[in-house]
């Protein structure tokens, strides 16, 4: 990967940029390399000291390779990406499995039928599997709300009692919002599965990149078509001009294009109003002895204030260290000003926002060279393989296919 690190050097690299990128996490370094394939010239500024984005992993004092935003499972049904993305990592295969802490007692979630089993008497349980299994079809994941407005006294227990010991409290840490403020749609995709399926996931590919996610986006970057400038905010080079609709750069006008995966409303200094995300904070700890825990992570839905706890070998199957590093989370409000929850994590999406960001957006369309994506700029909730394939078909809809565009001598 090739940085620039001197004012000069990336004043100078500026001014020759065909593609100017704002941020190294997966959507930039995806669109970085499509375009650096298509023979043209780019430059990624990045705020951090790292690239990687949110999925950045390294190792930490002890040699344990952690992730530093919080636990990353690779996991996908769209085999193109995966396709995609083996050409810049080998991968070790990974299941995920989740366990939640419920009365003292740790059992898989989604709640499935070894769930049922440890959570009520062995003839109640009895009795709710038998209809479950004759209302619906084994291993069939069933959403919880099928089961609260069931006609069956029996099950209507069986969905309040998950909702109440695995969703509810979780939620209101999670989103800062109660379970009955958040649209019905998000309750109705939390399942009993009605088999001892215990996977997390059930996406036909799941899979950790071998080297590490950072490793993998370096590779992205290491065309010799792209410069990485880390520990650059973007403001510092770029402005727009509103009432010409032009992209300034260097306070010149900048004629490539200019790929923004930031957050949408900080492009146009939050001047419409600021939207709304949840931050969290992580505290590492390290111990002597793997494993801590059973499962790669397990939830704590009635802890005060903890979602969860993660256990970073069970992820990484890393081998090559004798101790092990955990990491709990600790949902927060979001908060600029606040160096402890400064980092907009997941989008808040309400109706309110929803408009806000529409209004950025229209904003946004009046510059032509602008090409706004990622997480942060469609303000959208990804998992790593929706970012990859956005970028993918962003690329391709801008015709950054190696074939199509004249190499740059
Ligand atoms: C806690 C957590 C756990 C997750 N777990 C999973 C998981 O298990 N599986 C999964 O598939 N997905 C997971 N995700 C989602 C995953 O992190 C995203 O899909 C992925 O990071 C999206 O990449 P991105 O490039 O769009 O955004 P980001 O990774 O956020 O990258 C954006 C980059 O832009 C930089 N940037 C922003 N503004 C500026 C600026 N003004 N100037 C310069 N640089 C700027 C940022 O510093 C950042 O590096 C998780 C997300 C979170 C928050």
């Amino acid at each position: 990967m090739k940085l620039i690190q001197s004012e000069n050097q990336i004043a100078s690299s500026l001014k020759n940029c065909q593609v100017l990128i704002v941020g190294a996490g997966l959507s930039g370094a995806v669109l970085a390399e499509r375009a650096a394939s298509a023979g043209l010239r780019v430059v990624v500024l990045e705020q951090r000291a790292h690239v990687a984005g949110n999925c950045h992993d390294h190792r930490d004092e002890h040699g344990v390779m952690v992730h530093a935003y919080g636990p990353h499972i690779f996991h996908s049904n769209r085999s193109h990406v995966v396709e995609y993305l083996s050409g810049f990592t080998d991968w070790t295969p990974y299941t995920h499995r989740v366990l939640a802490d419920i009365d003292g007692q740790k059992v898989p979630v989604p709640f499935n039928l070894t769930s049922l089993r440890a959570c009520f008497a062995p003839d109640q349980a009895e009795a709710m599997e038998q209809e479950l299994l004759e209302r619906y079809a084994w291993d069939q994941a069933v959403p919880i709300t099928d089961l609260m407005d069931s006609d069956s006294a029996r099950l209507q227990l069986l969905g309040d009692f998950i909702f109440t010991k695995v969703f509810r409290h979780y939620t209101l840490k999670q989103w800062g919002i109660a379970a009955d403020q958040l649209s019905p749609e998000v309750l109705k995709r939390v399942p009993v599965v009605l088999s001892h399926d215990d996977r997390y996931f059930r996406d036909r590919f799941q899979q950790m990149p071998a080297q590490g996610y950072t490793a993998m986006v370096e590779n992205l970057l290491s065309h010799p078509n792209i410069q990485v400038a880390l520990g650059q905010e973007a403001s510092r080079w770029i402005a727009l001009d509103e009432t010409q609709g032009e992209i300034l750069v260097r306070q010149r006008p900048f004629n490539g294009q200019l790929v923004y995966t930031g957050p949408l409303d900080a492009l146009f200094g939050c001047r419409l109003g600021a939207l709304k995300y949840r931050s969290l904070q992580f505290h590492f700890e390290h111990r002597p002895d793997f494993p801590f825990q059973a499962t790669g992570t397990v939830n704590y839905p009635n802890h005060e204030s903890m979602t969860r706890i993660t256990e970073f070998r069970h992820l990484t199957g890393q081998a090559d260290v004798s101790g092990t590093t955990i990491v709990r989370e600790y949902p927060q409000d979001y908060d600029p000003d606040d160096p402890g929850r400064n980092i907009p994590y997941y989008p808040l999406m309400n109706p309110e926002s929803r408009t806000l960001y529409e209004r950025y957006r229209v904003l946004a369309q009046r510059f032509e060279q602008l090409i706004v994506c990622g997480r942060l700029g469609d303000f959208r909730y990804y998992n790593m393989d929706d970012a990859v394939s956005r970028s993918l078909e962003l690329a391709e809809s801008l015709a950054w296919a190696p074939s199509d565009v004249e190499a740059v001598s």
